[in-house]
């Protein structure tokens, strides 16, 4: 059978790229190696930073989600040894959203499956590569002028297809769950704390619950081994300024990883080829970036390629140009890595986030970084440290 697109992954990278290609009247196969279109990923916080407002809205997703139930959070209190950065009401920073993947996966593939030209394929694992297309396990054969792996962190299609992988460590891991009934007493409608090295977030997750996560350095690993919920609860009971928990309702059990380290491919690595989500980046989750990055790349490169792949022109200039647009996640995932190895911060970013909590223009500028609704250098600009610096020699 012979298609436009074979896209390989009905998650969120997948689908949000078959529903582009399908508006813009090409025919797409999307494979899924589940069979239920109910299936989810289950080790997702799914947290979608404020820089993918704009695409969610644009793609028609935005309002489905909130119908689902999604909580919208517009502004996080950042908790930093100097005390907190509290969020402005107004300031022009996109919200954030967050939607469990239960519900967000099954919507993306109704969209998907909906959208004429679209032919979503469910129980479908792909097995072998060719230049041409796929095969799937059942001994399928379809055919395309471009694959796009959406297959995720541990992606068949770019093993299939010889692409080398550059993994750096995770020096945190990651534990959370959800309560009914908690109460959030740091300012914002979310928090974030910056234990340097250890993070920890309480967020609004939807439905009326609060996520609750830790994200300790691994040198406290043995804690939570000999007894992971009384370490949780001890962790969450000392926050500065954490939720109250008394009267709220555990509705989870703890989800997470001891070790999830980084991975990145190249995301264009044949003229015949191209790796969007995970597949191409999976990021350090502790900053909650994926999830955004799925939806980003995959609509980058629908915008390069649709040209191309409806007027059988070359593809190899659409590639390049998803390329470039995917520095953008390059660029962000360079900064992570280093903040994954959950090293002591270096003293000019301790002077910016302190600087962040007395001086709102700064504050503006991180939770911008914070959100991914800028390039890095919104934050990392000589401006910023300036002024920073001038702040803190005030401060004594
Ligand atoms: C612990 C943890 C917490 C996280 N928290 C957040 C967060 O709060 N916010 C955030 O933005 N991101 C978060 N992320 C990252 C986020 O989950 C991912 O970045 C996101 O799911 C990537 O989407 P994707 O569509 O690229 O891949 P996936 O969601 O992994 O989807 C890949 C799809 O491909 C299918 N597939 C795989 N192989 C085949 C095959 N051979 N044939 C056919 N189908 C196949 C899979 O079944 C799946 O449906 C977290 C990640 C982790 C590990």
């Amino acid at each position: 059978m012979d298609y436009d697109v074979i896209i390989v992954g009905a998650s969120i990278a997948g689908c949000t790229a078959a529903i582009e290609y399908g508006r813009a009247g090409l025919r797409v196969a999307l494979l899924e190696r589940h069979r239920s279109p109910q299936a989810h990923k289950t080790l997702c916080g799914h947290f979608i930073l404020g820089g993918t407002h704009d695409v969610l809205r644009r793609l028609g997703f935005w309002q489905p989600m909130l119908d689902r139930g999604a909580a919208v959070t517009t502004g996080l209190g950042v908790w930093t040894g100097s005390g907190w950065i509290v969020p402005t009401p107004g300031n022009g920073v996109p919200p954030a959203i967050s939607l469990r993947r239960s519900k967000l996966d099954p919507l993306l593939r109704e969209i998907a499956a909906a959208t004429p030209g679209v032919d979503l394929l469910m129980g479908h694992r792909v097995t072998g590569l060719a230049e041409t297309g796929v095969v799937t396990d059942a001994g399928t054969r379809l055919h395309a002028r471009l694959v796009v792996g959406a297959d995720g962190h541990h992606s068949t299609v770019a093993r299939l297809a010889g692409v080398g992988e550059d993994v750096a460590p995770n020096e945190r891991f990651l534990f959370w769950t959800y309560y009914e009934g908690a109460l959030m007493n740091g300012p914002g409608d979310g928090q974030v704390w910056q234990l340097d090295p250890d993070v920890a977030v309480c967020i609004q997750a939807g439905d009326g619950l609060t996520l609750v996560g830790v994200f300790p350095a691994k040198h406290r690993l043995a804690e939570f081994t000999e007894d992971r919920a009384a370490a949780f609860d001890r962790f969450v009971a000392r926050l500065p300024g954490g939720p109250s928990l008394s009267g709220a309702r555990q509705v989870s059990n703890l989800i997470g990883t001891t070790d999830y380290p980084c991975v990145r491919r190249d995301p264009t690595p044949r003229p015949w080829l191209a790796l969007i989500g995970d597949a191409a980046t999976a990021s350090d989750p502790v900053p909650a970036v994926g999830c955004g990055w799925a939806f980003r790349s995959a609509a980058w490169l629908a915008e390069a390629t649709t040209g191309p792949l409806r007027d059988g022109g070359d593809l190899r200039p659409a590639l390049r140009q998803y390329r470039r647009a995917h520095r953008f996640i390059d660029r962000y995932d360079d900064l992570g890595r280093q903040d994954a190895l959950a090293r002591p911060p270096a003293a000019l970013r301790r002077v910016i986030r302190a600087a962040g909590v007395t001086d709102p223009w700064i504050a503006r500028r991180l939770a911008m970084f914070g959100m991914r609704a800028a390039a890095p250098s919104v934050l990392l600009n000589p401006k910023v440290v300036v002024r920073a610096l001038l702040r803190s020699r005030l401060a004594g």
